[in-house]
């Protein structure tokens, strides 16, 4: 179980592309949903990208005032301890929103304890792999419509397409 570092393969800064507004986007390293067509292959290897510790990850996003947080990659729910490590700190020592992506759904999520206890510090999680017969390039942050907007915290932003408000956890 590794809690204090990540192993990351990309950080976009003041992106607008992963979720609402300015985010600073970390993508993580490591994906075994392999689902067809998905969009970033390179994310896939488990030992790929470099370890950054969360001390130095979390300096960087409250380095940026302005940008709230996403989690993406790969998967970070195969990284659930460090993430969880780096989203506690988010959430007790700043006031930034966490989107994080997934290709688990979430009662696949719920149903384990040791990938549910990143869940608590999320405002936002889009659930679900990503299924090519599916695909609709129309949809706002999801590539097919089986993937869910869940938000875990706070109201439903109605504007969003796809937007559900929180499953309650078991
Ligand atoms: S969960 Fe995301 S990163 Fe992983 S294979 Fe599916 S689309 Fe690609």
């Amino acid at each position: 179980m590794v809690t204090d570092k990540i192993r990351v393969l990309d950080i976009i800064e003041q992106t607008m592309a992963d979720g609402p507004g300015f985010r600073t986007a970390i993508y993580c390293a490591g994906c075994l949903h392999h689902c067809k067509g998905c969009h970033n292959p390179q994310s896939w290897d488990m030992n790929g990208g470099k370890w950054m510790s969360v001390d130095d990850l979390f300096d960087l996003i409250v380095s940026d005032s302005m940008s709230d947080v996403t989690f993406s990659g790969g998967d970070p729910f195969y990284q659930v301890d460090a993430f969880t490590a780096l989203a506690k700190r988010i959430k007790e020592e700043t006031d930034k929103t966490i989107w994080c992506w997934t290709g688990f759904t979430i009662e696949e999520i719920q149903a384990d304890p040791h990938m549910a206890q990143l869940l608590q510090y999320l405002d936002v999680l889009v659930d679900g792999p990503f299924i090519l017969e599916q695909r609709d390039t129309q949809l706002l942050f999801r590539g097919s419509p089986n993937q869910r907007i869940i938000y875990l915290k706070g109201k439903p932003d109605d504007t969003i397409p796809g937007t559900v408000p929180l499953v309650p956890l078991r």
